[in-house]
């Protein structure tokens, strides 16, 4: 049994400026890392910005991060990285920014390799991250993980490196501005964190403090999202609280903390088909598919299933998955896609060994089939 989560962190309010003394104790010359807009408006960036500019600490801001970022852009982001001589890493965004960032940050620090060299094994170290995360959902600041968008392969993964940031800036202002689909999408990709991995091979009792408490975090944060859902026209920031958000943030931090000792499972197997093939955003897609895989897991293991239901608040996967279709939406696919993405997930043996019991191609066609609307 191990536990190692080495990344300093630090949640409160204005944590940027309270902590400006470590955060430029990690570099001479920094490379931002962020998405298009953003972090321009809930002002994330402004806040790194100011304590460069006081420092006068040289930087240069590298804000064309996608969605789901792909290896080609990780590689570009790098070559200017390197012309700019940096030697740390800012992340401020979402999953997708922070993700970058720690591919970036391997990259800069290993000129003589080409982007190639993400999904080998080589001993490589990158440069120190920092990450300021602006959605509730991933957990990027306090995990080793860097999930890329692979278009030769036509899916996503994560690089072949654990790369925890040194520092991570975590406060709940940020999500203020954020649109109440992106709370929802991001708050049920943190529940697909912990509830994966409260289920996986690999859960010991030193992880089950983290799922299990961000699954309470989780029963805290249910009215909050429910509100959201049924006020489609209210910006949730009229709808929510500090402490809301502040709520949201920590249990996407703690579940971080869980995936981090154990990896995610099938559910994100599943939820890198439907995003690469059908642009649904990374929580709906790994959430919409968590009550079928709970139900596939209980024919094993009924306790597991039911503790996380009970720290939830649910009383049956059947309520767990409702409430998850009504916030979340439905997803659309054939029946084509169905059979493909099956034999994907079957072929992916590296995901399928993180589930705990045998599991065949039926099982999963079953699991796709009962979470997502098939069309002829
Ligand atoms: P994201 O892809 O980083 O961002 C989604 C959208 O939200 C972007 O349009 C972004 O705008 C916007 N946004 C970000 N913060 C905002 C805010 N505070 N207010 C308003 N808009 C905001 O979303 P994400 O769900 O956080 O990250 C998903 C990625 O993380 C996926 O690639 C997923 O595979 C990965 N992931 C990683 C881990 C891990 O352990 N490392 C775990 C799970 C998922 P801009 O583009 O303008 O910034
Ligand atoms: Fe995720």
């Amino acid at each position: 049994m191990q536990f190692f989560a080495p990344t300093k962190v630090y949640l409160e309010k204005d944590c940027v400026r309270n902590h400006q003394k470590e955060l430029l104790s990690f570099g001479t010359r920094a490379l931002i890392v962020t998405g298009k807009h953003s972090s321009r408006a809930n002002g994330s960036l402004q806040d790194v910005l100011s304590v460069l500019q006081a420092a006068e600490v040289p930087y240069m801001i590298y804000d064309d991060i996608e969605e789901n970022p792909s290896v080609e852009t990780v590689a570009a982001a790098a070559e200017e990285g390197k012309a700019f001589r940096a030697d740390v890493v800012i992340g401020i965004g979402g999953g997708s920014p922070l993700d970058a960032a720690k591919a970036i940050a391997l990259l800069i620090a290993n000129p003589q390799e080409d982007a190639d060299c993400l999904y080998k094994s080589k001993e490589l170290t990158a440069l120190p991250v920092i990450a300021v995360p602006t959605t509730c959902g991933t957990g990027s600041e306090v995990t080793p993980n860097a999930v890329l968008t692979r278009h030769a392969f036509k899916t996503k993964k994560s690089i072949s490196y654990n790369i925890y940031p040194e520092l991570a800036l975590v406060d709940g202002k940020y999500l203020a501005s954020a649109s109440g689909h992106l709370l929802i999408n991001t708050a049920v990709d943190a529940l697909a964190h912990c509830v994966e991995s409260r289920l996986h091979v690999k859960a010991n009792v030193y992880n089950h403090m983290f799922s299990e408490y961000g699954l309470t975090l989780w029963k805290k944060i249910v009215p909050a999202l429910t509100k959201i859902a049924e006020h489609p026209e209210t910006a949730p920031s009229d709808l929510l609280t500090e402490e809301d958000f502040k709520t949201m943030m920590l249990a996407s931090t703690v579940a971080g903390m869980a995936i981090a000792q154990t990896s995610t499972s099938l559910p994100h197997a599943l939820s890198y088909e439907i995003t690469y093939n059908h642009g649904v955003p990374h929580g709906k897609a790994c959430g919409i598919f968590l009550a079928a895989y709970m139900e596939e897991y209980a024919k094993n293991r009924p306790e597991d299933t039911d503790r996380v239901l009970s720290l939830l608040g649910f009383d049956s996967t059947k309520d767990f998955g409702a409430f998850l279709a009504k916030i979340l939406g439905p997803v659309r696919i054939s029946e084509a896609d169905l059979s493909l993405y099956a034999d994907n997930v079957m072929a992916n043996a590296s995901k399928l060994a993180t589930y705990p019991f045998a599991i065949d191609r039926d099982a999963i066609a079953a699991i796709l089939r009962h979470s997502l609307e098939i069309t002829a």
